[in-house]
């Protein structure tokens, strides 16, 4: 397919400085001399091309999209509407709190409700991503031990790897501990490497193989009887929202992702919000400033003592945080319901797929389970790449595959809590028909029916120039 670029063909647009309604407006030492090489092409070319491209593009609205850890679930189109009123699209940020009380009663009640949703005590709204929330949640426990030795986190081998680069970022060292047979955090790991210098432990629960960490009391006694905290990365909050939370675990700091779990489209690295909820000792180190209400107004609170200062400019993705608020308001208490089918869709399709596949690790699983496709390596030289590439000939996103790191030829399947049991059902049938094909050829040369078939990753890796004439 041409770029924009290459279909120019001169055709003429408005030239606005010809125009003499916009003319006079403009300072001649404003205006630029020659052309700055835009394409030239016709309306109605525009839209073609950009239609073409969006065709290209995969997306909920179009399949399946088991994409494990990413939470690729549908969120519902009234939260744009409600995201998209004007007085929220058009409020400066600049504004006063007094011309701003509705946009600010709005974050206030989201905090609360937050905090209500993970059992802490306070909230900070601005970071813009899962990983811009670690990293604000780790400068947090940095300054929080300022001043002592504690310079190491300990983080899981099944940890996501956003953990261990945003603990590295804060100039911690890191510990990796091996999980154990169960795919759990291995006790005896752990307090081999607990010392003074331990200034935390980053984890999830349930972890990225999508298991319930069980020894998630002994562990938090652990490390808080050590003078450590423990950091809860909650990405994928749709698996327990409701049921329990990270306060009652333990935790002292946690994240959220609002993009996954709380109603945003994400991916293509569009709008986030990671907000950081942290226990009553760590509230005066939470970026300035926070939003408060004294009882007749709601205000812009800066005077944060201990502050590690700002993390984003303003106060946060205002826009997801107002699809957040919509979106909790619209749930109530079938917020609940949301884990429920989440984690009720993932055994189902697990208990389906162990037959088709490997399970590693064969228990009861949350949100995601991870399968290996090591056996059908060896036996067919079908990896899983290869079944990847093959769903996208079925209208099906692949899942996320070769993670985590402890799961040979892993495939990590995370259905959501907003598909039917007739989708996983086609999915189970798609993953058989994939595995069991005796045109082996077919497997390995796939995709076949997409516009751009089969892509040298590695080399795409290695060379990531999107211009470049092959
Ligand atoms: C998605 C995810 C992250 C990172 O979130 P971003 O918004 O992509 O930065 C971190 N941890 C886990 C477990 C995740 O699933």
């Amino acid at each position: 397919m041409k770029t924009i670029f290459e279909k120019s063909n001169g055709a003429d647009g408005i030239n606005l400085t010809d125009e003499p309604c916009v003319l006079p407006f403009i300072e001649k030492n404003f205006l630029r001399e020659g052309s700055i090489g835009l394409p030239q092409i016709n309306e109605l070319e525009v839209m073609r091309h950009y239609k073409e491209l969006s065709d290209r593009n995969f997306c909920i609205e179009k399949g399946f999209y088991p994409l494990g850890s990413c939470t690729m679930k549908y969120n519902p189109k009234v939260n744009e509407l409600l995201a998209n009123l004007e007085g929220f699209v058009n409020l400066h940020p600049l504004f006063d709190d007094e011309s701003s009380q509705g946009a600010l009663e709005l974050m206030y009640n989201l905090q609360e409700l937050l905090k209500k949703i993970t059992g802490m005590d306070a909230v900070s709204l601005q970071p813009s991503a899962g990983a811009h929330g670690e990293l604000t949640g780790m400068m947090i426990i940095k300054k929080y031990f300022e001043g002592t030795n504690r310079n190491k986190v300990i983080i899981p081998d099944s940890a996501h790897g956003t953990n261990p680069a945003s603990a590295k970022m804060c100039g911690f060292d890191i510990v990796e501990i091996k999980s154990n047979e169960k795919g759990q955090v291995d006790l005896e790991a752990l307090k081999s490497v607990l010392d003074d210098n331990v200034a935390a432990i980053m984890m999830t629960n349930p972890n990225t193989l999508g298991i319930f960490e069980e020894n998630v009391l002994e562990i938090s006694k652990l490390m808080h009887d050590n003078g450590s905290l423990l950091y809860y990365d909650g990405a994928n909050f749709n698996a327990i929202m409701g049921y329990t939370n990270p306060k009652l675990m333990g935790f002292d700091v946690v994240h959220l992702n609002l993009h996954k779990t709380m109603a945003t489209p994400h991916g293509g690295g569009g709008p986030g919000a990671g907000p950081v909820c942290v226990v009553d000792k760590l509230k005066s180190f939470l970026p300035a400033p926070v939003i408060d209400f004294d009882g007749q107004k709601y205000f812009r609170n800066y005077n944060i003592k201990n502050s590690i200062g700002a993390v984003k400019g303003f106060y946060g993705n205002f826009g997801v945080l107002v699809k957040a608020y919509a979106y909790i308001l619209m749930m109530g208490k079938n917020l609940k319901m949301a884990s429920e089918n989440a984690v009720l869709n993932a055994n189902y399709l697990k208990e389906k797929l162990k037959n088709v596949l490997e399970l590693p690790y064969d228990v009861p699983c949350m949100h995601e389970f991870v399968l290996s496709a090591e056996k059908l390596k060896h036996e067919k030289n079908i990896s899983t790449l290869n079944i990847a590439k093959s769903l996208m000939d079925d209208n099906t996103h692949p899942p996320t595959v070769y993670f985590p790191l402890i799961v040979h030829e892993a495939i990590m399947i995370e259905p959501t809590e907003s598909e039917t049991k007739e989708k996983l059902d086609e999915f189970v049938n798609i993953m058989s028909k994939i595995v069991n094909e005796t045109d082996t050829q077919k497997i390995l040369s796939a995709p076949h029916t997409t516009p751009v078939k089969r892509v040298d990753e590695t080399f795409a890796a290695r060379h990531p120039n999107l211009c470049e004439k092959l």
